[in-house]
């Protein structure tokens, strides 16, 4: 048995065994992994605004591992250490995976500068965003400086995924009208850097245009930084290279603005206030009674003969009651 300041040890060594050990206890749910997970990220170094966190999302389809496949190997041609991570908000609800299970970047996952979290059932985090920011500073403890959290373009997970990275990479299939349906759910506001993917064979012709439309249109009434508007194919490689360019420069300037500092703040506060509300479950569950007193009220709430808000409240102030009487 490991004790977690030899786990973090390992993992600051650059262990891969380690990280991926280190991931799944972060994941786990039971008390006792908890504990030795919180341990564990006390040992961890403050992270460094020199790791580059780059969500990629986009349809099923889109060519988002590919991309990532390429676009983690220009990476490392640029001197960087690549983790990938998959988060899917969704699995919770559905219990499946819409990333699917596929062979995910081989090339990719075969450089030693790589780590590609393996299995896609195992390896999709779940729907927690708090869980998920802390499996990002175990990869940065590991030496990890450029970190591709990929994500299912399915409405809310843009913005989930955009509250724990850098900056968030849109993926869009050239030449099919999908930047108009991400227009349309709102997909676009997340955005920091837009790639048209599978600009290769027939659909290359048609590219160029959508994305023209597409700068001539955000440039339109942004108030932030107006995203860039890359053309690539994954699968032949070509504008991977300058993608790559575009996010690091991107990266380097909003450093140099103080704009990272700030969201990256931002997200710590947040961060914050979700332990917070975390940690006072934890500690309320762990008292004598609290599961079913718990259920009575889960029970009130779906029979209507309490209102969610009401019985939340209750159910509070009577451990607090008990507590101090
Ligand atoms: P994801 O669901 O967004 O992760 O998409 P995948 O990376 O799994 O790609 C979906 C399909 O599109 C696969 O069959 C890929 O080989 C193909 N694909 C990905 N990128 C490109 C590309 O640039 N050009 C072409 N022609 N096909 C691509």
């Amino acid at each position: 048995m490991t004790s977690s300041r030899e786990l973090a040890e390992a993992l600051k060594s650059g262990d891969r065994r380690a990280l991926a050990k280190a991931i799944t206890l972060i994941e786990s749910t039971r008390a006792a992994d908890r504990e030795a997970a919180r341990e564990l990220l006390r040992e961890l170094p403050e992270p460094s605004t020199a790791s580059l966190r780059i969500g990629v999302t986009g349809v099923p389809g889109a060519g988002k591992s590919t991309l990532i496949d390429a676009l983690g190997r220009a990476a490392i041609d640029a001197g960087r250490r690549v983790a990938v991570l998959a988060v899917d908000p969704t699995s919770r609800q559905s219990g499946g995976s819409v990333l699917g299970d596929k062979t995910r970047m081989s090339r990719l996952a075969a450089q030693g500068a790589a780590f590609v979290r393996p299995s896609p059932t195992l390896g999709v985090l779940g729907g927690t965003a708090a869980r998920t920011r802390e499996v990002i500073s175990l990869c940065e403890a590991a030496g990890y400086d450029a970190i591709f959290v990929e994500t299912v373009g399915v409405g809310q997970s843009e913005e989930h995924v955009a509250s724990m990275v850098d900056c968030v990479l849109l993926v869009l299939l050239a030449g099919a009208g999908d930047e108009i349906s991400a227009m349309k759910r709102g997909i676009l506001e997340a955005a920091d850097v837009i790639a048209f993917n599978k600009a290769d064979g027939e659909r290359a012709a048609f590219v160029e245009n959508d994305a023209a439309a597409m700068r001539a249109s955000l440039t339109l009434g942004h108030e932030r930084s107006v995203p860039s508007v890359r053309i690539v194919s994954a699968l032949e490689g070509t504008g991977v290279a300058d993608l790559w360019t575009v996010l690091a420069d991107r990266h380097r300037d909003a450093s140099a603005s103080g704009a990272l500092h700030e969201r990256r703040a931002r997200q710590r506060l947040e961060w914050f206030e979700t332990a917070l509300a975390e940690t006072l479950l934890e500690v309320f569950a762990q008292r004598p009674g609290a599961e079913s007193a718990h259920r009575a009220a889960a029970i009130s709430v779906t029979e209507g003969s309490a209102s969610p808000s009401e019985a939340a409240r209750r159910l509070v102030e009577g451990w607090l009651r008990e507590k101090s009487g």
